[in-house]
């Protein structure tokens, strides 16, 4: 059991567009029309079909997702997260924020999704942290899937190779901090 706990979580260096999973998250914005960093990766990627679907989801508040389907990606779907703007930490950022991650598996649950890979919503154009951001996305991460008996793998697909060395201390710490729990 523990050893299935450990695996459902690991960091890679990836642009997320390649990766074969049966979801992608993107770090979408309030309209959900696409703009830069990761959103225009998979919008370019995904081609014209996703632009459509996502015009008809009238948009997306901030801390939850949407589902599409993948459209030209190898990904069978993508989970539109909205993260909050960085204005300092005062403003309900970190809530917004765990909020993305609880939504997004949420929904792949209902759909029995399996394998879902992040990238790291909001440290980009959004300016978060990414120490606080990664804490954040790999506490929240682990508590919504550390009960379930089958959970899904979950991948942080990190752009830059200093994000995947702050992911893996993360995850390492995880399992030297707790060896015998959970
Ligand atoms: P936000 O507006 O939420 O900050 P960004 O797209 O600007 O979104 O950045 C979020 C993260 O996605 C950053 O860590 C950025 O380096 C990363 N990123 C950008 N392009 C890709 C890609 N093709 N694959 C994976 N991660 C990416």
């Amino acid at each position: 059991m523990e050893a299935l706990k450990d695996w459902a979580m690991k960091a890679i260096q990836a642009d997320i567009t390649t990766l074969n999973v049966d979801a992608i998250v993107n770090a979408a914005n309030h309209s959900l029309l696409g703009g830069g960093g990761v959103d225009g990766a998979i919008h370019r990627a995904a081609g014209s079909g996703l632009l459509e679907e996502c015009r008809s989801l009238g948009g997306c508040r901030t801390g939850y997702a949407k589902i599409t389907r993948g459209y030209g990606l190898p990904a069978r779907f993508v989970i539109h997260a909205v993260g909050p703007v960085w204005r300092g930490g005062r403003r309900g950022e970190a809530e917004q924020l765990a909020g993305c991650y609880r939504k997004s598996l949420s929904i792949a649950a209902e759909r029995g999704l399996k394998t879902i890979a992040f990238p790291s919503i909001s440290t980009g154009i959004y300016g978060y942290p990414i120490e606080e951001a990664a804490r954040i996305a790999v506490q929240t991460v682990k508590a919504v899937i550390g009960p379930m008996t089958d959970p899904p793998e979950v991948i942080f697909c990190c752009f830059s190779r200093q994000d995947l060395m702050v992911y893996q201390r993360l995850l390492q710490q995880r399992v030297q901090r707790n060896p015998e729990s959970k």
